[in-house]
């Protein structure tokens, strides 16, 4: 296979450059952190760009002393040379929070093409191979304008663009994760959850990772957010390991360059980013013969 005709998301050579976009510290080892051990420990040079320092996060009671974006940037920086990031940058908006009145200088705050033309610059500047974000399935706004200005900055590049994929929760991993909360922990929330409007429809899913073997790294960032409670924290091992040792991803093809923007899901579980994955083994191309298979 020549060099062009490579497939840069499943085979990873060192020095390729892999740009991931996400809104709050965290997000890179809570969301996409398998992915991107995966890539940085094949040798890919990885940057995370970060629009918010998570000023809104809440934070677990007494680990937080001082400016909580101080606390948060610093632990994105440990988080992500645990990773094996080899850059961090953060695009200083402020974190716009689940909901409410935007705070001024809130990343919602600022249109779609502004983030977009920052976010296309650096596209521009490094050429990445894979550019990487969450999906935004989980229904926070930062998530999903990230996402948006990710498609529209990549909708608007002249030349080659890069590989989009998006890391995904697929529905049925979701509805394993709400089944077993409804079961550990039924006088919550959880049960007005609807399950059939979780995560990602499981058909959009054309990439199953298998990362058991950076799943050290992934553990040691996830440690790295003191100040946060991980979504992980309390599940079932057998729960855990599908989450953190299967990542699942759909790569995003924007037609003629059409622009494009993710429908707003209305996913409501505001506590828990989820995250899992299934029994995997290695990289895998899902056939599209079989997607409808959940
Ligand atoms: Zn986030």
């Amino acid at each position: 296979m020549t060099d062009s005709a490579r497939d840069p998301l499943l085979d990873v050579h060192p020095g390729d450059r892999w740009l991931v976009a996400v809104a709050h510290p965290d997000d890179e080892s809570f969301g996409c952190g398998s992915t991107i051990a995966y890539a940085a420990t094949r040798g890919a040079d990885v940057t995370v760009v970060c629009a918010t320092r998570g000023e809104a996060g809440e934070t677990v009671p007494g680990t937080a002393d001082g400016d909580l974006g101080t606390v948060r940037e610093a632990e994105l920086r440990r988080a992500a040379a645990r990773l094996g990031v080899a850059r961090v940058d953060l695009l200083g908006y402020r974190d716009s929070g689940f909901d409410g009145d935007l705070p001024g200088g809130s990343l919602c705050a600022a249109p779609v093409e502004e983030v977009a033309a920052v976010l296309g610059s650096l596209i521009r500047e490094q050429a990445p191979q894979v550019l990487l974000t969450l999906d935004g399935s989980d229904g926070h706004r930062d998530h999903l304008h990230v996402g948006a200005a990710v498609r529209e900055a990549v909708a608007a590049l002249e030349g080659p663009a890069p590989l989009l994929v998006e890391q995904c929760l697929p529905n049925s991993l979701l509805r394993r994760w709400l089944d077993e909360m409804r079961a550990v922990r039924p006088d919550t929330a959880y049960h007005a959850l609807d399950p059939a409007g979780l995560g990602r429809d499981d058909a959009d899913i054309t990439d199953v990772v298998g990362t058991s073997d950076v799943l050290d790294r992934r553990e040691a960032a996830i440690a790295e957010h003191r100040s946060q409670v991980s979504p992980f924290e309390g599940l079932s091992e057998g729960l855990r390991r599908a989450f953190l040792t299967v990542d699942h991803l759909a790569r995003v093809r924007l037609p003629d360059r059409s622009r494009q923007r993710p429908a707003a899901r209305s996913v409501s579980a505001r506590r828990g980013r989820f995250l899992f994955p299934t029994e995997a083994a290695s990289c895998r191309r899902v056939d599209p013969a079989s997607r409808s298979t959940p």
